[in-house]
């Protein structure tokens, strides 16, 4: 029997182990589950029928995926759980984490006989409750093919190249992400102060050359509604934009734009803070134009 082990039941963890495990009981295969905080992976055995386990436990698993928030809670549960790691085992670190921290984890997990992919994932807390996420894998390829079965909450898995692609992708998506976010609450920000109606003005945006997912669904939904619900923190998509810039560096490359969104999304962070949803860095801009977006 295959034993797949899912370590970080977040929000994003919580729903992808969940279609881990109704895939796996359909394969005969078997679910561990483990969190920093027990009682949610306790919840999580009862809700789906996965078993709640110790970190030495989870170790031995045939298949380890992490969810976590940076690579260096990664880190940190690698350390404790490398004794106890079983050779031939992959390691899916689905952890929108740092290229560099990739490349270390990858040598330190092969002096034991794990291969490890970095396989960081985007669509959001719903994209993971359908079990529609695009995955995109850094590492070796057929270690991939080893890992594709289990992939179970992705709609969409692209290799991007070698360890430390996938998490590199993922910065610079969410680079974008940041880039689009901001700038559009910018334009309406000053739309607003010049008197126009913000719906009528997204309205047009979203048919129109400027448009983008930050102006078709975030900020009508999040922003103009004023609900901003927490879905995928500030502090997360801050981080984000910090490795895009620090994988500028690495290659010597020029970019001051993701530089500049990086370090407006530290300041909102800030001053917002890091647990609000990321749609509320725009609530800075509000306050740099003395205006609200409604
Ligand atoms: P959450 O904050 O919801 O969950 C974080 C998880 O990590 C929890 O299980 C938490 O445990 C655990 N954790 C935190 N610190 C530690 C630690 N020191 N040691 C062990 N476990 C720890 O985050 P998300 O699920 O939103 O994000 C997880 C990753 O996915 C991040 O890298 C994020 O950037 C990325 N991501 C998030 C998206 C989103 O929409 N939310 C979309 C795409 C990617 P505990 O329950 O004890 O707090």
């Amino acid at each position: 029997m295959t034993t797949l082990a899912f370590l970080g039941l977040g929000a994003m963890g919580d729903p992808m182990a969940a279609h881990l495990a109704s895939h796996a009981r359909a394969h005969g295969h078997r679910v561990l589950v483990w969190n920093r905080t027990p009682a949610k992976a306790e919840a999580h055995a009862q809700a789906h029928g996965t078993q709640a386990a110790t970190r030495e436990e989870v170790a031995a698993a045939d298949v380890i995926f992490t969810c976590l928030p940076t690579s260096a809670e990664v880190d940190e549960v690698m350390g404790r759980m490398r004794p106890h790691l079983r050779s031939g085992a992959t390691w899916v670190d689905c952890t929108s984490g740092h290229p560099d921290a990739a490349t270390r984890q990858a040598a330190e997990l092969a002096a034991r006989g794990v291969t490890f992919l970095d396989a960081p994932v985007s669509g959001g807390t719903v994209g993971a409750q359908q079990g529609r996420l695009t995955v995109m894998v850094g590492g070796d390829a057929a270690a991939l093919e080893t890992a594709r079965p289990h992939l179970a909450f992705a709609g969409k898995v692209v290799h991007v190249g070698g360890t430390g692609a996938g998490f590199a992708v993922k910065a610079v998506n969410n680079a974008l992400l940041g880039v689009t976010l901001w700038a559009t609450g910018e334009g309406l920000a000053v739309l607003g102060r010049a008197g126009v109606n913000l719906g009528a003005a997204l309205d047009v945006i979203n048919a129109s050359s400027g448009r983008s997912n930050a102006s078709e669904n975030l900020i009508p939904q999040r922003v103009l509604t004023r609900e901003f619900p927490a879905t995928f923190a500030l502090g997360l998509l801050a981080k984000d934009a910090g490795i895009a810039v620090d994988l500028t560096q690495s290659v010597q490359g020029s970019a001051p734009v993701l530089a500049q969104v990086a370090a407006l999304l530290r300041g909102a962070q800030r001053a917002v803070g890091a647990q609000e949803d990321h749609t509320a860095a725009l609530k800075l801009i509000e306050t740099m134009n003395g205006t609200e977006l409604r």
